[in-house]
């Protein structure tokens, strides 16, 4: 493929065109504050030299504004949507994309609650302050010590996965004499990924019931005499572009919905998260406003052509809330030229291996997950040229950023930046070749604040009992 500014190359995807300037920064893949300043990447309001002067390389950068505005923004823009049609809603941050005890206040001030899905999330977000009525609690593999925390510490909901949860959220809400409102799990058999929604009668995934059973597990529930059966949930997955996936999904979830109401009140809705963002100049989100009004206005038609009232509704953003915000800034160690065939003849790659890579950002490797990079420290005059930006693990899968055109004199020393990776890398790092996990820091006017921070050599050989000094019994040499 061949683009305006110039002959793409070889080894290049088709949908990687060559930029003008591969210095540039286009505003829907960067931080709402990013632009340059002396050359220098500039994010909430300090260089990229700046940055890493204070806290090192890799280092994650929250542009904090960024991440309020999009919460405030997705709050409003689906309060309004459902209150045009005289209805009410929630929207829960799902604290699986990056849950710290900041990040829980900022969108607890935006108006948001969270969704955890895991004893740690849920200490976290109590820890932080979060009131535990604004706690909604997911997945498919709650302990009993888990639920018996949640509902003992008044959780708001709990999404019900199973027939074995239905069974001991009654158990423990006899117990303890406690009340506790669940919403129950819904497979539709809509499942959206980017621009196609995949529609089946039977969906083959681990989490939910399947439509036809969501029915026998509502009855279960109402009949427990301390279990309030709110409603259904359903999401449909990630990265989803557009309201026709919500649109399909919801109308087979109200079908059963409907059947319910015959049962008892079935006064809410949750629709899931999973609102796309763009990673790369490619993806084109709409704004948060249209898919809102879009989403709630086809909900509100199907309810009506079922002469429903519309429920109270539920969304749970995550990536949407706090990855455009993100950036990785690393280091660039080692570059490197190699031959690859191709059906043309052979054609050179390089590779820019920067000093992280899997351990901090494991999307890629786990999902083929492309990005956006820049040279971060300075721009560059040179040719854009295409390059593999790579970490430092052993594993040949360590890729950072598949493709992207950089200045063709990309250099050891030069900081690169990574893109929108505000969701699910810090989240899902890992210690892999026992390398500490990089700090989160927070920018705003100038100031950093950290807001986890990064493990240092000695925290991961504290791990390790054979180096602590050893335990002797008594009477022993
Ligand atoms: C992961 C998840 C979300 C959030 O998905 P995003 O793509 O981050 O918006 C919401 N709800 C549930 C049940 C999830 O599993």
């Amino acid at each position: 493929m061949v683009s305006a500014s110039g002959t793409a190359h070889p080894l290049a995807p088709s949908w990687l065109s060559v930029p003008a300037d591969a210095n540039d920064l286009p505003e829907r893949v960067w931080p709402a504050s990013a632009h340059r300043a002396g050359g220098e990447l500039v994010v909430g309001g300090l260089t990229a030299t700046e940055l890493v002067s204070r806290h090192g390389t890799p280092l994650m950068v929250l542009d904090e504004d960024d991440v309020r505005g999009r919460a405030e923004r997705t709050y409003r823009a689906f309060s309004h949507a459902t209150s045009r049609h005289g209805g009410t809603c929630r929207v829960y941050y799902a604290g699986k994309a990056l849950l710290t005890a900041d990040i829980a206040r900022w969108v607890l001030d935006a108006g948001l609650s969270i969704d955890v899905c895991s004893r740690g999330e849920l200490e976290t977000a109590l820890a932080a302050g979060v009131p535990a009525d604004r706690i909604g609690f997911h997945g498919n593999n709650k302990s009993f010590g888990e639920l018996e925390r949640a509902v003992s510490v008044g959780i708001g909901t709990i999404i019900v996965d199973s027939d074995i949860e239905i069974e001991r959220i009654g158990a423990i809400t006899e117990r303890l004499g406690r009340d506790q409102r669940v919403l129950v799990r819904v497979r539709s058999g809509v499942h959206a990924d980017t621009h196609e929604f995949l529609a089946t009668a039977h969906e083959d995934q681990k989490f939910g019931f399947s439509l036809d059973e969501g029915e026998a597990a509502v009855r279960r529930i109402r009949e427990l005499p301390h279990v309030e059966f709110l409603g259904l949930h359903c999401h449909i997955g990630s990265q989803i572009f557009g309201v026709d996936g919500f649109r399909e999904s919801a109308s087979r979830v109200l079908d059963l919905h409907q059947r319910l109401l015959d049962g008892g009140p079935v006064p809410l809705l949750n629709l899931g998260g999973g609102f796309g963002i763009a990673y790369t100049r490619v993806e084109d989100p709409a704004p948060i406003e249209e898919l809102a009004d879009g989403i709630v206005d086809a909900v509100q038609t199907e309810c009506q052509a079922r002469g429903i009232a519309l429920p109270a509704l539920a969304f749970e953003p995550g990536r949407s809330i706090v990855g455009p915000g993100g950036i990785t800034l690393y280091e660039v160690g080692t570059t490197k030229q190699v031959a690859v065939d191709t059906a043309q003849g052979a054609a050179d790659r390089l590779y820019v291996a920067v000093d992280g890579g899997m351990s901090d950002n494991i999307r890629p490797a786990l999902y083929g997950a492309h990005y956006s990079a820049r040279i971060a420290s300075r721009v560059s005059a040179a040719d854009p040229t295409l390059v593999r930006v790579v970490g430092m693990h052993c594993e040949s899968g360590d890729i950072v950023v598949d493709s992207e055109y950089l200045p063709s004199d990309v250099a050891p020393g030069d900081l690169v930046a990574v893109a929108a990776t505000g969701a699910y890398s810090a989240a899902m790092a890992s210690n892999y070749n026992h390398v500490p996990r990089p700090p989160v820091v927070a920018v705003r006017d100038g100031e950093t604040r950290v807001l986890l921070r990064g493990e240092t050599i000695d925290d991961l050989l504290a791990r390790d009992t054979g180096l602590l000094p050893p335990v002797r019994n008594q009477g022993e040499e």
